[in-house]
């Protein structure tokens, strides 16, 4: 494409590590993006991922993929497969081979020995109950385990006893002995690993403890040289925890950790556990559903991979948290759409136009660009007859001047056609109506009106014997309020309108759409082939031409 890229807008990351590149604290830049395989990714991550693949790429550094695999029984391999598919489908590569958290359960379990023996960590048999009331609170300090002073030999032996599968999940964890009067609570004996009898999609039935997040995290981040590890700032707590661990175990690299604020996006939920609660109840139609913020559901939806990373530009990153419009992702696609996406037409209301005086059984071909201002994009055939489908909407038997469409006794212009006027309606028993007699101006064809007369408007249309049926997938907003993530519960604010369906006629160029290919529906908006049905045609709206919320709330 001729777009000159855009340049990567600076950010407090950026600034950061080109003054550490300055100094000479490090010559070659390592990220890592850490998704947990227990869903697919969504628009959130692709903010995480846009910054740490894009900081690779502009400093000629690396990014790892790493799965934080520590919590078997909530991960799945169809997840590590859809995450890869959709960082590659958003245009980033990975340095070397994926990795996993699992790949480094041994080193881990060393570190965690290692720990045992230096005194810094103990064996605990207080259940979760008794832990949290032991760990006090914001305004209290914690007290400590009864078995916080067992000996470094007796706490050897038990945790060799966890690894063997002598006690029972629950019944004891390993903790980091810290302080338990710390002002941060993660530095109050953090439990370091945990007991579970669950088969892990990597290591199988290898381990029957697991470590803890925080506890891998950061020995992960250095095993693998990581620079900068960049997280949201809900673990701005939990740099202490990352930076002791490091700080405790014979390791050489500490890489550092920095915190940006999550995206928020205004009429959807980011949270993996509501995201999976809406796939799991059935409330859309997958992971992949087109009004799902998951980047599988965006592409579905028509969403291009240039877009979001667009957006992912706009918003920046910064440490204040904040709620983004759902309209700044819709202009991202909307901008590019209207520069790159073919026009076409399609009639999804359909009502039958008959011209009175065209002949009958004549079929004309009329040449039409595919792009208003793209002559590269070339054209199609479009033909025209004595029956066209028009939108219902865009009849009138009455309507004012400010109606600038078909009506009773007025012309209007047929996009790339001719100008028609309508002459009677037909109408069913219980009066909607059924057909729209016209009369056209054969000398209206690609130019003005001969007596300089003007039309109201211009409306779509297709010819009604070579149209193809086609079932078009209107969707809106999931949710009917700004933040459903603050109700009490969020399902109960899911739009009903979020996705209509539409059973109406395409132009005959249509047939032959590629799944995912956009077009421009004019006057309708942006549309691609839907990727579920190869037989039978279906389009799913990516976003109307206009923002018609912005339109609702102006006339508020
Ligand atoms: P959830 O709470 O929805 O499960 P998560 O943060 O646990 O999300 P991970 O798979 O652990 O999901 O996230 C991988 C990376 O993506 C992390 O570094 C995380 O900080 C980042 N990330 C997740 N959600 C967002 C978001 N909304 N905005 C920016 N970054 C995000
Ligand atoms: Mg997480």
């Amino acid at each position: 494409m001729s777009e000159p890229a855009k340049t990567p807008a600076s950010n407090f990351v950026r600034q950061i590590i080109e003054r550490d590149l300055a100094d000479g604290k490090h010559s070659v830049i390592k990220t890592r993006f850490p998704p947990e395989p227990n869903g697919y990714l969504h628009i959130g991550h692709a903010k995480s991922i846009c910054l740490n693949f894009g900081i690779a790429e502009d400093y000629q550094g690396g990014c790892n993929l790493r799965f934080d695999d520590t919590n078997p029984e909530k991960e799945d391999q169809h997840y590590v497969e859809s995450i890869q598919r959709d960082v590659s489908w958003l245009g980033f590569h990975w340095d070397g081979a994926v990795r996993y958290s699992s790949d480094y359960f041994d080193q881990l379990h060393g570190y965690a020995v290692e720990l045992i023996e230096k005194g810094l960590a103990y064996v605990d048999f207080l259940n979760a109950e008794q832990m949290r009331e032991y760990r006090g609170t914001l305004t209290q300090p914690g007290r400590n385990s009864p078995h916080r002073d067992t000996t470094v030999a007796r706490n050897m032996a038990l945790f060799q006893q966890m690894r063997d599968g002598q006690f029972k999940e629950g019944e004891c964890c390993l903790r980091a002995k810290i302080d338990m009067a710390s002002p941060i609570i993660c530095m109050r004996d953090p439990v370091i690993y945990r007991i579970k009898f669950a088969e892990h999609h990597q290591t199988g039935d290898k381990w029957c403890i697991y470590p803890m997040y925080d506890f891998t995290h950061c020995i992960s981040d250095a095993l693998e040289g990581i620079t900068h590890s960049l997280c949201t700032l809900e673990f701005q707590d939990n740099r202490a925890l990352y930076d002791w661990v490091l700080d405790n175990i014979s390791i050489p690299c500490h890489p550092r950790q920095y915190e940006f604020s999550r995206l928020n996006l205004e009429y959807t939920v980011m949270s993996k556990r509501k995201l999976n609660t809406l796939v799991q109840e059935g409330f859309v139609s997958g992971w992949e559903d087109p009004r799902m913020p998951t980047i599988a559901g965006l592409r579905r939806r028509g969403y291009t991979p240039s877009a979001i990373r667009e957006f992912c530009r706009r918003i920046g990153v910064t440490k204040q948290d904040n709620v983004v419009e759902m309209a700044a992702l819709e202009s991202c696609i909307r901008d590019e759409l209207n520069e790159t996406a073919p026009r076409a037409m399609a009639v999804l209301d359909p009502v039958k136009v008959v011209i009175d005086n065209y002949p009958t059984g004549v079929l004309e071909q009329i040449e039409s660009p595919r792009h208003p201002n793209k002559p590269e994009l070339g054209s199609r055939t479009l033909p025209f007859g004595r029956e066209l489908w028009i939108e219902r909407e865009d009849f009138r038997e009455e309507a004012n001047k400010h109606f600038k469409r078909l009506v009773l006794g007025g012309e209007v212009r047929l996009r790339n056609g001719y100008v028609i006027k309508a002459e009677r309606v037909d109408k069913d028993a219980d009066g909607t109506i059924s057909c729209i007699y016209c009369s056209y101006e054969p000398e209206s064809l690609g130019r003005d009106l001969p007596d300089g007369r003007k039309v109201r408007g211009v409306i779509h249309w297709v010819e009604t014997t070579t149209a193809v049926a086609a079932h078009f997938n209107l969707y809106d907003r999931l949710f009917s309020v700004a933040n459903p993530g603050a109700e009490d519960d969020f399902r109960t604010v899911i739009n009903p309108q979020s996705l209509v369906v539409q059973q109406g006629f395409a132009e005959p160029s249509l047939a032959s759409a590629v799944a995912s290919e956009p077009y421009q529906f004019e006057r309708q908006g942006y549309f691609c082939r839907d990727c579920s049905n190869e037989q039978a045609l279906v389009f799913n709206r990516t976003v109307a031409l206009r923002d018609t919320w912005a339109k609702l709330a102006d006339k508020a």
